[in-house]
């Protein structure tokens, strides 16, 4: 089953994606808490997926993304909004963002999201 990265500033939000992805079949090998510390969980973890908070202090979500794609261009980051960011998922997909997976967190949609992002072959 894949694994994955979980970036986010908030503790709450990653343990309520942990929960939901594990329940999933999915492992989490890492938790950031910034956009910054996500980076360099990417290179030194591999997973093979990053789900990836916006706003985040340090370093924000979109940043982290082009560092990513830049470091690994078949990196699949899955990112995580809230309401009110249309211009920031505009952004992040034209850097290479994958899905996007919407706060506060439907555990059915977030699973489909994952689970489709996990089968995609580049
Ligand atoms: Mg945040």
């Amino acid at each position: 089953m894949a694994t994955v990265l979980l970036v986010d500033d908030s503790r709450i939000s990653r343990k309520i994606l942990r929960k939901v992805l594990e329940r999933g079949g999915f492992t989490i090998i890492g938790e950031a808490s910034n956009g910054e510390e996500g980076y360099l969980s990417y290179k030194e973890l591999q997973p093979d997926i990053v789900t990836m908070d916006i706003t985040m202090p340090v370093m924000d979500g979109i940043e982290s993304l082009s560092l990513i794609k830049k470091e690994n261009a078949d990196a699949k980051v899955v990112m995580i909004t809230a309401a009110g960011q249309k211009e920031k998922m505009v952004e992040a997909l034209k850097r290479g963002a994958e899905e996007f997976i919407i706060k506060p967190f439907d555990e059915n949609e977030v699973l489909e999201t994952l689970n489709r992002v996990a089968e995609r072959e580049f």
